[in-house]
């Protein structure tokens, strides 16, 4: 037991079950945002598809994770690096997805630029995806 999952859970009021330590765990070693699909490829055939979709639906009212647009259709998720709040998340930032190694992840210290919207219009969340090469795959 990683008394990092742990604590992450107990702030969040949330019993330690099996599924949501390991998919917990699963986001914490990966850098970067994860797929229902990729999730379902790092835990194996431990879960079933609906535990784990539960999980996901939990830990996104919980605060602990956040949705990540992605162009692919499906949407990923990434851990919330702010103090996240239970159905309200705060944070702001910019997403990165690099076409080589296709991994997208958060930059937390890029933040969305402010956009005036026209009158009678209310934006409700901001998603920004820029896609490129990562720092990693830079450097290979
Ligand atoms: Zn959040
Ligand atoms: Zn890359
Ligand atoms: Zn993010």
């Amino acid at each position: 037991m990683k008394p990092e999952i742990e604590h992450i859970l107990k702030d969040h009021k949330l019993r330690n079950t099996d599924c949501r330590y390991d998919v917990l765990d699963v986001f914490l070693t990966q850098k970067f945002a994860l797929s229902h699909g990729d999730l379902e490829e790092s835990l194996g055939n431990k879960f079933d598809r609906v535990t784990v979709y539960r999980t996901l639906k939990t830990f996104l009212e919980k605060g602990i994770i956040h949705k990540v647009l992605n162009d692919e259709g499906t949407p990923k998720y990434a851990v919330c690096s702010s103090h996240c709040e239970v159905h309200e998340h705060h944070h702001n930032h910019v997403h990165f997805k690099c076409d080589t190694c296709g991994h997208t992840q958060c930059l937390d210290e890029v933040a969305i630029p402010s956009i005036q919207l026209p009158n009678g219009f209310k934006a409700k969340e901001f998603n920004l995806l820029i896609q490129g090469l990562c720092k990693s795959c830079q450097i290979a």
